[in-house]
């Protein structure tokens, strides 16, 4: 029988990791527990921040992509608790969150997953260099490579994808890890009363969600199995571009932005797809499409604070300017051009939006009204359900010709888009008449 331990707990700190399964930093956590007879507490910090308007900026996590996070820390508490697990919800920067809890609980060992993200990594250090006495850990387990895999070092990452590609292409992706949450102890329920700790958001529930997307690990395991179960991987390269439609790309992102799915299990199943029905070039294009994730990933972590800077480095902060109002209207989906509502009324209204939609409404926003790259990339952090430092930074970056693959940008031909991809007009027809309607999550609401 499991008993709680009376030695100094260990602490797991969940962020973009929300998953038992292929998760070896957890299961180093777990094996480092049971073999040290000590508890194992999880914790998941919501940043505070994320929910307070900034000057004119808006706050930056928006109700759909709330509900999103909401749903996958539900379903990963759920898990967890399974196995006799507490995990602790905190509202605050998990600094002070941790810092706070190690002054009444004393912790031996943390762990903590790596991020791309500038402010993250920066909040990482800041806990080592706070907490000497305490064996911090730590690993990449998002990405589909680790760092000495690479054959060259990150601040020699290839500025554009394509030599990246052809560097990493052929290594060998791990195969996922079952963790083992077997020997896990009872924690300290007694000391910490989850309840208590989880703060009270009424909003966020399931029926806000107006996609078909749902938040937690068994969603997204059971997803990538209906994904390989039918043929779209065989034709996924000749309709990856289309606007619409569920199985016109993968709809991996949401649970690849929150951890909820590892690339590693996707990569095992690509493999075993293709054992089975034949590789062909629109399988291999998935395995591409990863790699660019992968790029990014890599990419933010070379360019560190520099990723969310116009050009120069000496940019005004985005909250000390006025919103232009082209911009506004872009945001609810009511400029003169109805491709570009239709994309904006689709990502407001589900917090998803295809690679395509989202390539012509951010060209749109750079190129035809002449706005900040920035503004549009922190709207997009606000709305997508699949929201990802690195991915949608560096994108936006790709589309305005700064940061990553400079090459003059990427300005998209609106009308010769509309044609291509929506000659019937029946994506602008789906769009036409949803209103937009915005949710606002504030911090006052939260305690
Ligand atoms: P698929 O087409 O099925 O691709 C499979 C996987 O490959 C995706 O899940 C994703 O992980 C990766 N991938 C595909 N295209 C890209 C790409 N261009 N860059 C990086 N990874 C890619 N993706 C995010 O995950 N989060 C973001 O915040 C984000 N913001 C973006 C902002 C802009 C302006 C643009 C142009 C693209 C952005 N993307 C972002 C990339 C891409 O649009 C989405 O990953 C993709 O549309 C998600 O749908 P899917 O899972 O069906 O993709």
């Amino acid at each position: 029988m499991k008993t709680t331990s009376s030695t100094s707990p260990s602490l797991y700190i969940f962020a973009n990791d929300l998953r038992i399964n292929d998760n070896p930093l957890l299961n180093q956590a777990i094996t480092q527990s049971a073999a040290d007879n000590t508890d194992l507490v999880c914790l998941y910090c919501l940043q505070a921040w994320q929910f307070k308007p900034t000057g004119s900026l808006p706050a930056a996590m928006g109700t759909q992509r709330y509900a999103f996070l909401w749903q996958s820390l539900q379903a990963l508490r759920h898990q967890l608790r399974r196995h006799g697990v507490t995990m602790i919800i905190q509202l605050g920067t998990m600094q002070n969150v941790v810092l706070k809890l190690h002054t009444n609980h004393r912790f031996k060992h943390i762990y903590h997953s790596q991020s791309a993200g500038f402010y993250e990594r920066t909040a990482y250090l800041s806990l080592r260099d706070n907490m000497p006495e305490v064996m911090l850990h730590t690993d990449h387990i998002t990405s589909l490579f680790k760092p000495n895999q690479l054959p060259f070092e990150i601040s020699d990452l290839p500025k554009n994808f394509t030599p990246f590609r052809k560097q990493v292409a052929h290594l060998a992706t791990q195969a996922p890890i079952i963790t083992s949450t077997e020997s896990v102890h009872l924690n300290m329920t007694a000391r910490f009363n989850a309840d208590d700790q989880w703060p009270q958001l009424p909003e966020a529930s399931a029926d806000i969600m107006t996609s078909d997307f749902m938040g937690g690990e068994s969603a997204a395991l059971a997803h990538c199995h209906e994904y390989f179960s039918g043929t779209a991987p065989s034709n996924y390269k000749s309709v990856r571009n289309q606007l619409m439609g569920w199985q016109n790309s993968t709809k991996f992102s949401p649970w690849l932005a929150l951890g909820c799915l590892s690339p590693r299990q996707i990569m095992q199943d690509l493999s075993a797809y293709e054992a089975a029905h034949g590789a062909n070039e629109s399988t291999y294009w998935i395995y591409f499409e990863l790699l660019w994730r992968e790029f990014f990933y890599w990419n933010a972590i070379k360019q560190g604070a520099q990723l969310f800077m116009s050009k120069s480095g000496f940019d005004q902060p985005l909250h000390d300017m006025d919103l232009p109002q082209a911009f506004t209207h872009w945001t609810q989906g009511q400029i003169g051009e109805p491709l570009i509502n239709a994309c904006m009324r689709e990502l407001n209204h589900t917090g998803y939006l295809s690679n395509r939609g989202r390539q012509i409404a951010a060209s749109y926003l750079i190129n035809e009204l002449g706005v900040d790259w920035r503004l549009g990339a922190g709207y997009f952090e606000r709305m997508l359900i699949d929201y990802d430092v690195a991915s949608n930074w560096g994108n936006w970056q790709y589309i305005a010709g700064v940061g990553a693959d400079p090459r003059g940008g990427r300005h998209f031909n609106i009308e010769k888009q509309q044609k291509t991809h929506d000659p019937k007009g029946q994506y602008i027809q789906q769009w036409a008449e949803v209103k937009s309607t915005h949710q606002n999550i504030y911090w006052h609401d939260l305690v």
